[in-house]
């Protein structure tokens, strides 16, 4: 998405550690008239698939997901992060290994929430090894609902996450896909090749 694209180049800062910094309108500050046209674009991928639930992890892939739910009209389902050892039967979960914060998370969603009838698409901000989304697509699993597919805003195609779930057949759509960043040649898009 070429809007998305040039505002990544304009703002996004590459930091050590393969990490992308988009704090100034993803991450932190939010440009809800940018993230407004991310959800609609989800639709526009999706609005085929039937999709009656969306699904992300907090905290920030909440606002993409809400976002995107308004063109949808469905509710947004976020699982929850947990570090306790006393979780309720009441949940599916799945563990995370979070890429930036390098801690593993227990992820949770009630059993309340997702169900046999449901056709969830899974919505992310990044996507890098693909540790996030698997724990996503656990969930959905677990509770015998349908992955139509995850969207996700910026895909760090480089590490490999997105290749390796799209060969075990999960649809994945991304609106940036990276191909290589650094600091002196900047941030390559798939587009530019
Ligand atoms: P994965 O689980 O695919 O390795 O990483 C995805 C998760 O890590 C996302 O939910 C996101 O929060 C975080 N993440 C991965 N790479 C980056 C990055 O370059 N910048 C930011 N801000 N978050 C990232």
């Amino acid at each position: 998405m070429k809007l998305l694209e040039e505002r990544i180049r304009l703002a996004g800062k590459v930091k050590d550690g393969d990490i992308l910094k988009v704090d100034s309108f993803l991450n932190h500050q939010l440009d809800i008239e940018l993230l407004d046209k991310l959800g609609e674009e989800f639709y526009r991928l999706f609005k085929d698939s039937g999709v009656n639930k969306i699904l992300t992890v907090e905290a920030s892939g909440i606002a993409f997901a809400c976002m995107a739910a308004r063109y949808f009209k469905v509710p947004v389902v976020f699982a929850k992060k947990s570090r306790s050892a006393n979780i309720s039967e009441d949940v599916y979960k799945s563990e995370v290994r979070s890429f930036t914060h390098g801690v593993t998370n227990t992820v949770i969603v009630s059993r309340e929430y997702l169900s046999p009838k449901d056709r969830v698409l899974i919505i992310d901000d990044f996507l890098a090894n693909g540790k996030a989304l698997t724990g996503l697509t656990d969930i959905v699993r677990q509770s015998g609902a349908v992955a139509v597919g995850a969207g996700i805003v910026i895909e760090k195609a480089y590490q490999g996450g997105g290749d390796r779930l799209r060969a075990n057949g999960l649809r994945i759509e991304s609106l940036a896909k990276i191909v290589s960043m650094s600091d002196e040649d900047g941030i390559i898009f798939d587009s530019d090749i």
